[in-house]
């Protein structure tokens, strides 16, 4: 069983579960359709002047379809693939066997492409623009270039940082795709269209149940439906209705905004414990017993981006919608305060106001300080 639901990451089990459900061209590819307007121009072009399409740069957070459209262009453009990333490439020589065995035409998919160490970066300058490497023969002074030609490929490369790619390796790709995060109505297609395929029979509203708690990832969304899935089945359900979708994803605490467990801890410690701070990530992390590099990669993205915490040079601070959500009042001056009021794109409001039970005072700095982490 997966341990986080609401993880966008996944491991190569769930890669190889996802297979089956991966849009094959992109007429089926659900969203982004700037991006895949632009992507279809580019690879009817290519088509049409007989030749490899020009590499092609996909940026964004990890399960947003990327490996899916490496996977769709090499299927648009019939060429064949191959995978590979930049952690597994971390000799120049890696990557100049790789480059050296590809056929014309051939798609190159390297995922975290960032990850890839600078003399692999390095060699692949030249081979994406000039489809050559010079492979160095021998050592030390009577070290000697041999230039060897390559066949025409089409790179595609992934990137979660694409801020970390050196600008002469950015500047190397002919199209940059910058994926967003999905709109809720996106990911229920997305949902309908993964229990079509699953052959799952589910009604509507808990197809938007499952949508609208799957954090803008379709990743996420088909992780959510295989449990809604497990669930009816045990309660021998022969069609998901809202009632089992909703009970399904109380019991893995994932809430109707995605929030989980891990996220309301977060942001239960920020609002109760350190009187909604600014407080440092360590401290915050030491209060819930999580590692600061869990809370910082997993909690803190989405919850900065649902508006409910702030980052500020002195820490992380709770805005007036994370205390909404909570089912608590924001304090007077943090609702009248503008510049801490960046507010919240999904929160439906929570009327409940049980007031701020469990206060016991500003805690900021007892173990860190909230400059140097925030
Ligand atoms: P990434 O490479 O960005 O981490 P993937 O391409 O592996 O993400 O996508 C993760 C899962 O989400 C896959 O199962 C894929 O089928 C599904 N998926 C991603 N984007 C879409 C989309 N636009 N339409 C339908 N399914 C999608």
């Amino acid at each position: 069983m997966e341990e986080n639901l609401v993880d966008p990451t996944a491991d190569d089990f769930e890669r190889n579960q996802e297979l089956a459900l991966r849009p094959k061209s992109l007429s089926e590819f659900v969203g982004q359709r700037r991006v895949a307007g632009q992507l279809d121009l580019l690879l009817k072009a290519a088509k049409s002047r007989k030749l490899p399409a020009d590499h092609v740069l996909l940026a964004g957070p990890p399960g947003l379809g990327k490996t899916t459209l490496a996977m769709i262009i090499a299927e648009e453009m019939s060429a064949p693939i191959r995978i590979s990333s930049g952690p597994a490439i971390q000799h120049a020589g890696d990557l100049a066997s790789i480059l050296s065995s590809l056929s014309q035409g051939e798609i190159l998919f390297l995922d975290e492409i960032h990850r890839m160490s600078r003399p692999a970066q390095e060699l692949l300058y030249l081979a994406m623009e000039d489809f050559r490497v010079d492979v160095i023969v021998g050592k030390g002074a009577g070290a000697t270039a041999i230039p060897l030609d390559l066949p025409h490929f089409t790179l595609v490369g992934a990137t979660t940082r694409a801020g970390l790619l050196p600008s002469p390796l950015r500047d190397r790709f002919g199209f940059t795709a910058q994926l967003d995060f999905y709109e809720n109505s996106e990911l229920d297609k997305i949902v309908a269209r993964s229990a079509q395929m699953m052959e799952i029979d589910i009604d509507q509203d808990a197809i938007c149940e499952i949508g609208s708690r799957s954090r803008g990832t379709p990743r996420v969304a088909n992780r959510l439906l295989r449990r809604v899935r497990d669930y009816a089945q045990v309660h021998s359900k022969s069609k998901v209705g809202t009632a089992q979708a909703k009970a399904a994803l109380e019991m893995y605490e994932v809430d109707p905004l995605g929030l989980d467990r891990l996220d309301r801890g977060v942001l239960d410690a920020l609002v109760k414990r350190f009187n909604g701070g600014p407080v440092g990530i360590s401290t915050l992390a030491m209060a819930i017993g999580e590692e600061a590099e869990t809370i910082e990669s997993l909690a803190e993205p989405f919850l900065v981006r649902m508006g409910f915490i702030s980052r500020t040079p002195r820490g992380r601070i709770a805005t007036p919608a994370g205390y909404t959500h909570l089912g608590l009042t924001p304090p007077p001056d943090l609702a009248n305060n503008s510049l801490n009021s960046p507010g919240n794109p999904g929160n439906p409001g929570n009327p409940g106001n049980p007031g701020n039970p469990g206060n016991p005072g500003n805690m900021n700095g007892l173990f860190d300080s909230p400059a140097s982490d925030a």
